[in-house]
Parts: C-alpha cells; sequence; structure tokens
C-alpha cells in the first residue's frame, strides 16, 4: 500500500506562449503576471514563452518563484542542427522545465514517441523538469481507440525512463480535440482520461509512482471553467495555451488551481 496519497501532489499550472510574443510583448506579459502571482507557494507556475523571449523573461520573474520552461527541445547538445535548441541551451537561459511531445509539435512537425523519447531524456539528463504532452485525437476518441492511444504514447515516450526519475516528469493530459478550440473536456472526461493514465504509470512504475506523479490537464483551460477542472482530485494542475496570453485570467486559473486562492510568501 503506497504511502503517498492523492490530494498530496502539489498542483502545477504551465504557460504556454505558444508563437505569441515578441520580447517586448513577453517582458509585459512576464510583468503583468508577477505582479498577480509573483511569490505564489501554494501552486507551481511555469512560463513557457518562446526561445528569444527566454533570457528577458527569465530576467522579470528571477526570484519571484515563478519558474522558466522552454516549449521543445532537441536532444543533441551541439553541433550542425539548425534551427533546433539544446538542453544546455535552455538552463543557460534561465529554464527549469521544458514542454516534451505538445500536439502541435506531434502533428505539425511530425515528431513521433520515439522522438519525444530522446528529447525528454536529453532533458532529464541536463537536469530539465518535463511537462511530457500526450492526448487523443477526435477521430481517435471516436474511434474508442483514446486508452489504446494514451497507452503506446505513455510507454514509448517513457522508455527507458527510471521510475526514480518520474519525480521530475508532470503528464500533461491534452486531448487534441480540445487545444485551441474551445471545447474542453468535460470533468468526467478528463477525470476518465487521468485515471487511466495514472494505471499505465502504475504498470510502468509501480504504484507508489503513479500515485505521487503528477497529472495536468489541458485544452481550453479558461478563467470561467478552471475551478470545474481544477476541483478533480485527479486533476494536478493545467497547462494552459490561449488564456495564459491574459494574466488576469492565467491568474485565476492558477487560483483555481490552489482552491481559489494564491497564497502569496
Ligand atoms: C496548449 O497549448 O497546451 C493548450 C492547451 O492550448 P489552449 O489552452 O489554447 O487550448
Amino acid at each position: 500500500m503506497s504511502s503517498r496519497k492523492i490530494g498530496t501532489r502539489r498542483k502545477i499550472v504551465g504557460g504556454n506562449w505558444k508563437m505569441n510574443t515578441t520580447i517586448d510583448g513577453a517582458v509585459d506579459l512576464a510583468q503583468e503576471v508577477v505582479r498577480r502571482l509573483g511569490n505564489t507557494r501554494n501552486v507551481e507556475v511555469v512560463l513557457c514563452p518562446p526561445f528569444p523571449n527566454l533570457e528577458a523573461v527569465y530576467r522579470v520573474i528571477a526570484g519571484t518563484g515563478l519558474q522558466l520552461g522552454g516549449q521543445n527541445l532537441f536532444w543533441e547538445d551541439y553541433g550542425a542542427y539548425t534551427g533546433e535548441v539544446s538542453a544546455p541551451m535552455l538552463t543557460a537561459a534561465g529554464c527549469e522545465w521544458v514542454i516534451v511531445g505538445h500536439s502541435e509539435r506531434r502533428h505539425i512537425m511530425g515528431e513521433s514517441n520515439e522522438m519525444v523519447n530522446r528529447k525528454l531524456h536529453a532533458a532529464l539528463h541536463h537536469d530539465l523538469s518535463v511537462m511530457l504532452a500526450i492526448g487523443e485525437t477526435k477521430e481517435e476518441r471516436h474511434a474508442g481507440a483514446m486508452e489504446r492511444v494514451l497507452r503506446v504514447q505513455l510507454e514509448q515516450s517513457l522508455e527507458r525512463i527510471d521510475a526514480g526519475a518520474m519525480d521530475r516528469i508532470v503528464i500533461a493530459y491534452e486531448p487534441v480535440w480540445a487545444i485551441g478550440t474551445g471545447e474542453t473536456a468535460t470533468p468526467a472526461q478528463a477525470r476518465e482520461a487521468h485515471a487511466f493514465v495514472r494505471t499505465v504509470l502504475g504498470e510502468l512504475f509501480g504504484q507508489e509512482v503513479a500515485e505521487a506523479t503528477r497529472i495536468q490537464y489541458g485544452g481550453s483551460v479558461t478563467a470561467a471553467n478552471a475551478a470545474e477542472l481544477m476541483g478533480e482530485p485527479e486533476i494536478d494542475g493545467a497547462l494552459v495555451g490561449g488564456a495564459s496570453l491574459k494574466p488576469d485570467d492565467f491568474a485565476e486559473i492558477v487560483r483555481a488551481a490552489g482552491g481559489g486562492r494564491a497564497i502569496l510568501g
């Protein structure tokens, strides 16, 4: 029987700014977020600006308790890989986190689970924590293949990952049909998928690790629906796209993750 219990997992909210900010806008946005959420203690908050904005955002959030994340990385450290960014480059820019396997990378850039796995290993090797995104498409869900898709994504993306490293990996369950569409999963749909993800994690790493691993929900999370989603005990936070560009809405989502308040320290 596990000594760690559901409910002891600290909520985590990531803001994925995608390809939406240039430096000035990113600095302004980071300042607005700091004003609302700097020194939040009860929820972990990770801002993920585009690569060229990382250092500027780091300067704004350094010392505030807010953390910095990259949106992607390549698995090699250095070399002739035009256009790619590596784990050492992210850590040097102030990142503690990186998103790996986002559906836009999988579906637009053609990333496979095998590539996601190589990225995951590179990130962990360089002490980056990872938000590992998985999720089924609408067609897959309608075909009754959700569980099979999630299982394959988890098994292949987490290949050769030690159970001991799972405390540096957060799973982001992001149904593809909910990302940027305004069509949010219902709390029941999210609950069912998260419970299944936890079952697979239990098979891969054992029950104690599965219960300690945080699973975020992502897909059209807004200030209006966050409280209901974050109220689900199986949902350990959110990965937020569109609403992370609106400081008031993002702060509201973080507050919802914190059970209605952001405790400042
Ligand atoms: C995301 O990019 O991970 C995401 C969930 O986007 P949105 O919140 O806009 O659906």
